[in-house]
Protein backbone atom coordinates (compact mmCIF):
# COMPACT_ATOMS: atom_id res chain seq x y z
CA UNK A 1 0.00 0.00 0.00
CA UNK A 2 0.75 3.45 -0.76
CA UNK A 3 2.05 5.73 1.92
CA UNK A 4 0.29 7.19 5.58
CA UNK A 5 -3.63 8.66 4.96
CA UNK A 6 -4.88 10.91 6.86
CA UNK A 7 -8.52 11.10 7.47
CA UNK A 8 -10.41 13.97 9.03
CA UNK A 9 -14.13 13.57 10.32
CA UNK A 10 -15.67 17.66 10.56
CA UNK A 11 -18.78 17.98 12.03
CA UNK A 12 -20.04 19.59 15.14
CA UNK A 13 -20.21 17.94 18.60
CA UNK A 14 -18.08 14.58 17.77
CA UNK A 15 -17.30 13.14 20.91
CA UNK A 16 -19.49 10.37 20.42
CA UNK A 17 -18.66 9.53 16.73
CA UNK A 18 -17.60 5.43 16.47
CA UNK A 19 -16.34 6.69 13.19
CA UNK A 20 -12.72 6.91 14.24
CA UNK A 21 -12.80 4.05 15.93
CA UNK A 22 -14.55 1.73 13.09
CA UNK A 23 -12.00 3.39 10.41
CA UNK A 24 -8.39 2.76 12.32
CA UNK A 25 -9.67 -0.73 13.36
CA UNK A 26 -10.45 -1.76 10.32
CA UNK A 27 -7.58 -0.50 8.61
CA UNK A 28 -5.05 -1.95 10.97
CA UNK A 29 -6.45 -5.23 10.22
CA UNK A 30 -5.72 -3.96 6.06
CA UNK A 31 -2.14 -3.46 7.43
CA UNK A 32 -3.09 -0.08 6.42
CA UNK A 33 -1.48 3.30 7.67
CA UNK A 34 -4.54 5.30 8.31
CA UNK A 35 -5.16 8.29 10.99
CA UNK A 36 -8.79 9.38 11.20
CA UNK A 37 -8.85 12.70 13.47
CA UNK A 38 -11.82 14.26 14.46
CA UNK A 39 -11.92 18.06 13.26
CA UNK A 40 -14.55 19.21 15.55
CA UNK A 41 -15.91 22.74 14.80
CA UNK A 42 -17.25 23.39 18.18
CA UNK A 43 -14.08 22.52 19.45
CA UNK A 44 -12.48 24.69 16.96
CA UNK A 45 -14.66 27.48 17.60
CA UNK A 46 -15.87 27.92 13.90
CA UNK A 47 -19.28 28.09 12.74
CA UNK A 48 -20.48 26.13 10.19
CA UNK A 49 -19.84 28.19 7.29
CA UNK A 50 -16.81 28.64 7.40
CA UNK A 51 -16.70 24.97 6.76
CA UNK A 52 -14.77 25.87 2.96
CA UNK A 53 -11.57 27.39 4.76
CA UNK A 54 -11.66 24.35 6.96
CA UNK A 55 -11.56 22.07 3.84
CA UNK A 56 -8.96 24.04 1.96
CA UNK A 57 -6.76 23.99 5.50
CA UNK A 58 -7.47 19.85 5.40
CA UNK A 59 -6.40 19.96 1.67
CA UNK A 60 -3.01 21.84 2.05
CA UNK A 61 -2.21 19.91 4.85
CA UNK A 62 -2.20 16.75 3.03
CA UNK A 63 -5.91 15.11 4.28
CA UNK A 64 -6.72 12.08 2.07
CA UNK A 65 -10.06 13.13 2.45
CA UNK A 66 -12.71 13.95 4.98
CA UNK A 67 -16.11 12.66 6.26
CA UNK A 68 -18.49 14.94 6.79
CA UNK A 69 -21.22 15.22 9.57
CA UNK A 70 -24.05 17.29 10.58
CA UNK A 71 -24.48 20.20 10.39
CA UNK A 72 -22.37 20.78 7.14
CA UNK A 73 -23.32 18.08 4.71
CA UNK A 74 -25.33 20.50 2.45
CA UNK A 75 -23.20 23.33 2.76
CA UNK A 76 -19.76 21.65 2.49
CA UNK A 77 -21.40 21.44 -1.38
CA UNK A 78 -20.52 24.36 -2.19
CA UNK A 79 -16.63 24.35 -2.11
CA UNK A 80 -16.11 20.71 -4.04
CA UNK A 81 -15.37 20.09 -7.16
CA UNK A 82 -17.28 17.07 -8.70
CA UNK A 83 -19.85 15.52 -6.93
CA UNK A 84 -21.34 11.59 -7.33
CA UNK A 85 -24.44 11.59 -9.04
CA UNK A 86 -26.22 10.69 -5.77
CA UNK A 87 -24.32 13.51 -3.62
CA UNK A 88 -25.34 16.21 -6.42
CA UNK A 89 -29.38 15.30 -6.05
CA UNK A 90 -29.41 14.96 -2.58
CA UNK A 91 -27.45 18.35 -2.52
CA UNK A 92 -25.39 16.50 0.29
CA UNK A 93 -22.18 15.15 0.69
CA UNK A 94 -20.83 13.09 3.94
CA UNK A 95 -17.35 11.98 2.28
CA UNK A 96 -15.24 14.35 0.27
CA UNK A 97 -12.02 12.78 -1.45
CA UNK A 98 -8.99 14.98 -2.47
CA UNK A 99 -7.85 13.36 -5.56
CA UNK A 100 -5.65 14.59 -8.62
CA UNK A 101 -5.86 18.29 -7.44
CA UNK A 102 -9.79 18.32 -7.16
CA UNK A 103 -12.04 17.82 -4.23
CA UNK A 104 -14.89 14.71 -5.06
CA UNK A 105 -18.05 14.57 -2.70
CA UNK A 106 -19.85 11.31 -2.38
CA UNK A 107 -22.67 10.55 -0.20
CA UNK A 108 -22.24 7.10 1.40
CA UNK A 109 -25.44 7.18 3.53
CA UNK A 110 -27.87 6.46 0.74
CA UNK A 111 -25.67 3.65 -0.32
CA UNK A 112 -25.32 2.36 3.15
CA UNK A 113 -28.67 1.92 3.52
CA UNK A 114 -29.45 0.51 -0.33
CA UNK A 115 -26.77 -2.36 1.06
CA UNK A 116 -28.59 -2.77 4.89
CA UNK A 117 -31.61 -3.11 3.41
CA UNK A 118 -31.34 -5.27 0.24
CA UNK A 119 -29.48 -7.69 3.26
CA UNK A 120 -31.79 -6.62 5.94
CA UNK A 121 -35.14 -6.35 4.27
CA UNK A 122 -34.48 -9.18 1.50
CA UNK A 123 -37.28 -10.39 -0.17
CA UNK A 124 -39.63 -7.68 1.53
CA UNK A 125 -42.48 -6.27 -0.35
CA UNK A 126 -41.07 -2.57 -1.58
CA UNK A 127 -44.46 -1.32 -3.84
CA UNK A 128 -45.26 1.31 -1.18
CA UNK A 129 -43.55 2.66 1.56
CA UNK A 130 -43.76 5.20 4.22
CA UNK A 131 -40.90 7.59 5.37
CA UNK A 132 -41.07 9.97 8.43
CA UNK A 133 -38.15 12.15 7.76
CA UNK A 134 -37.20 14.34 5.32
CA UNK A 135 -33.94 15.42 6.36
CA UNK A 136 -30.41 14.42 5.88
CA UNK A 137 -30.98 10.88 6.59
CA UNK A 138 -34.53 10.41 5.05
CA UNK A 139 -32.93 11.85 1.98
CA UNK A 140 -30.22 9.09 1.73
CA UNK A 141 -32.98 6.69 2.36
CA UNK A 142 -35.18 7.72 -0.23
CA UNK A 143 -32.73 7.57 -2.95
CA UNK A 144 -31.50 4.23 -2.02
CA UNK A 145 -35.16 2.76 -1.76
CA UNK A 146 -35.72 4.43 -5.24
CA UNK A 147 -32.60 3.12 -6.43
CA UNK A 148 -32.83 -0.78 -5.61
CA UNK A 149 -36.44 -0.77 -7.01
CA UNK A 150 -39.46 1.05 -4.23
CA UNK A 151 -42.70 1.08 -5.93
CA UNK A 152 -43.50 4.69 -4.29
CA UNK A 153 -42.44 6.40 -1.55
CA UNK A 154 -44.52 8.85 1.00
CA UNK A 155 -43.23 11.27 2.55
CA UNK A 156 -44.67 12.80 5.83
CA UNK A 157 -41.85 15.35 8.01
CA UNK A 158 -43.45 17.95 10.41
CA UNK A 159 -41.43 20.39 8.41
CA UNK A 160 -43.48 20.20 5.06
CA UNK A 161 -41.37 22.44 3.30
CA UNK A 162 -39.00 20.10 3.91
CA UNK A 163 -40.74 17.14 2.42
CA UNK A 164 -42.12 18.87 -0.26
CA UNK A 165 -37.95 20.26 -1.73
CA UNK A 166 -37.31 16.29 -1.21
CA UNK A 167 -39.85 15.07 -2.99
CA UNK A 168 -39.04 17.65 -5.82
CA UNK A 169 -35.34 16.91 -5.96
CA UNK A 170 -35.90 13.19 -6.49
CA UNK A 171 -38.72 12.87 -8.34
CA UNK A 172 -37.36 15.32 -10.89
CA UNK A 173 -34.67 12.24 -11.08
CA UNK A 174 -36.84 8.93 -10.40
CA UNK A 175 -40.23 10.12 -11.44
CA UNK A 176 -42.33 11.95 -10.26
CA UNK A 177 -45.28 8.93 -9.52
CA UNK A 178 -43.05 7.09 -7.68
CA UNK A 179 -42.16 10.32 -4.17
CA UNK A 180 -44.77 12.16 -3.31
CA UNK A 181 -45.47 14.35 0.48
CA UNK A 182 -48.21 13.69 2.83
CA UNK A 183 -49.24 15.97 6.04
CA UNK A 184 -48.04 14.40 9.10
CA UNK A 185 -51.99 13.70 10.50
CA UNK A 186 -52.02 11.32 7.47
CA UNK A 187 -49.58 8.62 9.52
CA UNK A 188 -51.86 6.22 10.10
CA UNK A 189 -53.96 5.97 7.49
CA UNK A 190 -50.82 5.81 5.05
CA UNK A 191 -49.35 2.75 7.24
CA UNK A 192 -52.24 0.86 7.12
CA UNK A 193 -51.96 0.30 3.51
CA UNK A 194 -48.04 0.68 3.28
CA UNK A 195 -45.82 -2.15 3.00
CA UNK A 196 -43.29 -1.14 4.86
CA UNK A 197 -41.86 2.18 7.00
CA UNK A 198 -38.75 3.70 7.53
CA UNK A 199 -38.37 5.96 10.03
CA UNK A 200 -35.95 8.69 10.12
CA UNK A 201 -36.17 11.62 12.48
CA UNK A 202 -33.94 11.97 15.52
CA UNK A 203 -37.26 10.61 18.18
CA UNK A 204 -35.58 7.67 20.06
CA UNK A 205 -32.50 8.79 20.05
CA UNK A 206 -30.42 8.82 23.86
CA UNK A 207 -30.94 12.92 23.75
CA UNK A 208 -34.32 12.90 22.27
CA UNK A 209 -36.38 9.51 23.93
CA UNK A 210 -39.83 8.35 22.62
CA UNK A 211 -41.11 7.32 19.54
CA UNK A 212 -42.71 9.41 16.68
CA UNK A 213 -44.99 6.52 15.51
CA UNK A 214 -48.08 4.98 17.88
CA UNK A 215 -47.84 1.59 18.67
CA UNK A 216 -51.52 1.46 17.55
CA UNK A 217 -50.53 2.37 13.97
CA UNK A 218 -48.20 -1.12 13.85
CA UNK A 219 -49.51 -4.36 12.29
CA UNK A 220 -47.74 -7.78 11.43
CA UNK A 221 -47.45 -7.63 7.47
CA UNK A 222 -45.76 -4.04 8.08
CA UNK A 223 -41.63 -4.03 7.93
CA UNK A 224 -39.95 -1.22 10.14
CA UNK A 225 -36.72 0.38 9.00
CA UNK A 226 -34.86 2.87 12.06
CA UNK A 227 -32.48 4.81 10.83
CA UNK A 228 -31.15 5.65 14.36
CA UNK A 229 -28.52 3.96 15.73
CA UNK A 230 -28.09 5.39 19.48
CA UNK A 231 -29.18 3.10 21.08
CA UNK A 232 -29.49 0.12 18.00
CA UNK A 233 -32.59 -0.83 19.97
CA UNK A 234 -35.23 2.14 19.86
CA UNK A 235 -38.47 2.44 21.03
CA UNK A 236 -39.92 2.27 18.06
CA UNK A 237 -38.11 -0.80 17.23
CA UNK A 238 -39.05 -2.65 20.42
CA UNK A 239 -42.78 -1.83 19.77
CA UNK A 240 -42.53 -2.82 16.27
CA UNK A 241 -41.19 -6.31 17.21
CA UNK A 242 -44.03 -6.51 20.09
CA UNK A 243 -46.71 -5.81 17.01
CA UNK A 244 -44.98 -8.91 14.87
CA UNK A 245 -43.48 -6.48 12.56
CA UNK A 246 -40.09 -7.48 10.62
CA UNK A 247 -37.71 -4.92 11.26
CA UNK A 248 -34.59 -3.79 10.61
CA UNK A 249 -32.26 -1.26 13.02
CA UNK A 250 -29.55 1.48 11.73
CA UNK A 251 -26.50 0.02 12.59
CA UNK A 252 -25.87 -1.95 8.61
CA UNK A 253 -26.84 1.72 7.81
CA UNK A 254 -24.16 3.42 9.93
CA UNK A 255 -21.33 0.80 9.01
CA UNK A 256 -21.40 0.16 5.90
CA UNK A 257 -21.51 3.87 5.12
CA UNK A 258 -18.26 3.91 6.81
CA UNK A 259 -17.39 0.48 4.47
CA UNK A 260 -18.01 2.96 1.17
CA UNK A 261 -16.08 5.97 2.50
CA UNK A 262 -13.10 3.79 3.57
CA UNK A 263 -13.32 2.20 0.57
CA UNK A 264 -12.71 5.45 -1.62
CA UNK A 265 -10.27 6.55 0.92
CA UNK A 266 -8.05 3.85 0.44
CA UNK A 267 -8.64 1.63 -2.92
CA UNK A 268 -8.88 -1.08 -0.74
CA UNK A 269 -12.24 -3.62 -0.36
CA UNK A 270 -12.77 -3.33 3.49
CA UNK A 271 -14.08 -6.15 5.16
CA UNK A 272 -17.78 -5.37 6.10
CA UNK A 273 -18.30 -8.47 8.39
CA UNK A 274 -15.50 -7.61 10.32
CA UNK A 275 -16.36 -4.32 10.39
CA UNK A 276 -19.92 -4.93 11.37
CA UNK A 277 -18.49 -7.19 14.49
CA UNK A 278 -16.49 -4.14 15.60
CA UNK A 279 -19.31 -2.05 15.25
CA UNK A 280 -21.27 -4.35 17.51
CA UNK A 281 -18.25 -4.50 20.06
CA UNK A 282 -18.08 -0.64 20.44
P1 LIG B 1 -32.25 16.21 10.20
O1 LIG B 1 -32.37 17.20 11.29
O2 LIG B 1 -31.56 16.57 8.94
O3 LIG B 1 -33.73 15.71 9.78
C1 LIG B 1 -34.70 15.27 10.69
C2 LIG B 1 -36.08 15.56 10.10
O4 LIG B 1 -37.07 14.95 10.94
C3 LIG B 1 -36.42 17.04 10.03
O5 LIG B 1 -36.83 17.35 8.71
C4 LIG B 1 -37.55 17.22 11.05
O6 LIG B 1 -38.49 18.20 10.65
C5 LIG B 1 -38.17 15.85 11.06
N1 LIG B 1 -38.88 15.49 12.29
C6 LIG B 1 -38.45 15.60 13.57
N2 LIG B 1 -39.35 15.08 14.42
C7 LIG B 1 -40.37 14.60 13.67
C8 LIG B 1 -41.59 13.93 13.96
N3 LIG B 1 -41.92 13.61 15.23
N4 LIG B 1 -42.39 13.58 12.94
C9 LIG B 1 -42.06 13.89 11.66
N5 LIG B 1 -40.92 14.51 11.32
C10 LIG B 1 -40.09 14.87 12.31
O7 LIG B 1 -31.58 14.93 10.86
P2 LIG B 1 -30.83 13.75 10.09
O8 LIG B 1 -29.42 14.15 9.84
O9 LIG B 1 -31.68 13.33 8.96
O10 LIG B 1 -30.78 12.63 11.21
C11 LIG B 1 -31.94 11.96 11.64
C12 LIG B 1 -31.53 10.72 12.41
O11 LIG B 1 -30.84 9.85 11.54
C13 LIG B 1 -30.56 10.99 13.56
O12 LIG B 1 -30.95 10.18 14.64
C14 LIG B 1 -29.23 10.51 13.03
O13 LIG B 1 -28.37 10.03 14.05
C15 LIG B 1 -29.67 9.37 12.15
N6 LIG B 1 -28.71 9.01 11.11
C16 LIG B 1 -28.34 7.70 11.01
C17 LIG B 1 -27.46 7.31 10.03
C18 LIG B 1 -27.03 5.88 9.95
O14 LIG B 1 -26.04 5.60 9.28
N7 LIG B 1 -27.73 4.96 10.56
C19 LIG B 1 -26.96 8.25 9.10
C20 LIG B 1 -27.37 9.58 9.21
C21 LIG B 1 -28.24 9.94 10.23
Amino acid sequence: APGARLIGLIGAGLGPSLSPALHEREADRLGLRYQYRRLDLLELGLEPERIGELLAAARLTGYTGLNITHPVKQLVTAHLDVLSEEAAVLGAVNTVLFKGGKALGYNTDASGFARSAMGGLAGADMDRIVLLGAGGAGAAVAHALLGIGAGAIRVLDLDADRSARLVDALGAHFGRHRISAGPLDELQSALAAADGLVHATPTGMREHPGSAVPQAFLRPGLWVADVVYFPLETELLTAARAAGCRVLDGGRMAVYQAVDSMRLFTGVEPNADRMLRHFDEL
